[in-house]
């Protein structure tokens, strides 16, 4: 198969993006694919989501996948209008997950964009001048003249060394899949100190199991996971000015509110942990044994916390997503990394001339929202206005084709 545009992950970023290079671009569907492992569009988001028992998003009514800013205001009002009142919570309008889900879907129907998904996995690709080539993971071949990495970091959970990767009774919140059920009423241990621990922590609460909360520090309280400032030029201008990327990294890492909760998710588990419900035991765990019928978590205070499953909520590995197929794709097209190991981008976010990403692998040009739902919006802005502003210089080339 030969095509214009080829999306690496059909995540929030892969289908922002298609519906941007679409509806915005002019790109003819025919034109696109979007190659994605799940069984739908947006399956790990919803699966992962759905995990944490979060009822409502962090992020406010503006940030969504269509292209018009209050699309889904505007979709909340129709659907109201068929009985479904508090679509939004406060502060700042934050969509319920129902809501937000069944407006990515109308997106997705809008642009057509299941057509356009083939349910696989990129496993290796390589450049020559006109094309790039992609191979799957069954075998067959792609050839695309633009492709955009959007593989965010779900797949890369952090995983602690004290866990074992190989026994049923410990695994990860952001694991693919249906996780084994766990037995009515035994007790778990969730590992984390942010936002999924503590919504993972009170959804296993309400279904009725004793829960055990280990976090290594003390709640901390931020509505959002980045200072709004990040969203627009008051800390942007800056950040975009440093030319030192090891700086920019400091930048991020310094900006990002890691382990944080917000006061709605922590006023139940306040009231949780006060009535017994939920533990909270602010301790690192040293190790882990495995027992006849659970496991035995020993702290660094000394305390033993025996359970019979453990849930990881330790978010991300740091490392740059990827893998394999990505190190050998930097190492054969020689493509500019800065210290950390990320991409070096231009301001449309091109690795290459027909490479683009988005999501975390774009951090260091979309600073610390990169991987939220506005650092997809962002990155569709800069892809897609970089191809309008190509055809306005080049009259006689249309956007859905130009190459840069
Ligand atoms: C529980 C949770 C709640 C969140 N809530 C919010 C929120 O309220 N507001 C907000 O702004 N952000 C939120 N985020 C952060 C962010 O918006 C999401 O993580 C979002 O899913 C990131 O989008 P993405 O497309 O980069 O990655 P993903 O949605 O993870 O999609 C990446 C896709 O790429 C696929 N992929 C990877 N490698 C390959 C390959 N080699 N070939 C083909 N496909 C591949 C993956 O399987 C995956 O399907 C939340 C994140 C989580 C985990």
């Amino acid at each position: 198969m030969n095509v214009e545009w080829l999306i690496v992950g059909g995540g929030i970023h892969g289908v922002h993006i298609a519906a941007r290079l679409i509806g915005e671009a002019g790109v003819a569907p025919q034109d696109l694919r979007i190659v994605d492992p799940g069984d739908r569009l947006l399956a790990r988001w919803r699966s992962s989501t759905a995990t944490t028992g979060m009822t409502h998003l962090r992020s406010p009514a503006v940030h969504h996948l269509d292209l018009e800013p209050w699309s889904l205001k505007r979709f909340a009002g129709t659907r109201r209008r068929r009985r479904r009142p508090k679509s939004f919570a406060p502060p700042y309008d934050r969509p319920k997950l129902t809501l937000f889900n069944a407006h990515c879907e109308r997106v997705v129907n809008a642009y057509g964009l299941s057509e356009l998904h083939l349910q696989n996995r990129v496993t290796d690709c390589a450049i020559d001048d006109h094309r790039v080539g992609v191979r799957l993971s069954g075998g067959d071949r792609l050839e695309a003249a633009n492709i955009v990495l959007a593989i965010g970091a779900i797949e890369q959970p952090a995983w602690p060394d004290w866990a074992p990767r190989d026994d049923a009774r410990v695994s990860h919140v952001f694991e693919p899949g249906p996780h084994a059920p766990f037995e009515p009423e035994s007790t778990v241990a969730v590992v984390g100190g942010g936002m999924t621990a503590a919504q993972v922590a009170l959804r296993l609460s309400r279904e009725g199991h004793p829960v055990h909360l280990l976090s290594r520090h003390p709640l901390r309280l931020h509505q959002f996971d980045s200072d709004p400032g990040w969203l627009g030029p008051r800390f942007m201008k800056a950040f975009l000015e440093e030319p030192d990327l090891d700086r920019r990294r400091e930048l991020i890492t310094d900006a990002r509110h890691r382990g944080s909760i917000p006061p709605d998710v922590r006023r139940p588990l306040r009231q949780a942990i006060v009535e017994g419900k939920i533990v909270r035991h602010e301790s690192d765990v040293r190790q882990l044994d495995l027992k006849q019928d659970g496991v035995a978590l020993s702290l660094s205070d000394d305390h033993v916390v025996e359970a019979r499953r453990v849930l990881l909520a330790t978010g991300f590995d740091s490392r740059r997503p990827g893998g394999r197929w990505i190190d050998e794709l930097i190492e054969s097209e020689s493509l500019p990394v800065a210290q950390c190991g990320y991409p070096v981008l231009d301001s449309a976010l091109r690795w290459h001339p027909r490479v683009r990403v988005s999501g975390a692998l774009a951090e260091l040009e979309l600073g610390p929202v990169a991987r939220n739902i506005a650092g997809a919006r962002r990155a569709g802005e800069r892809i897609v206005g970089q191809l309008l502003e190509a055809v306005d210089t080049h009259p006689m080339r249309s956007a859905a084709t130009s190459a840069p």
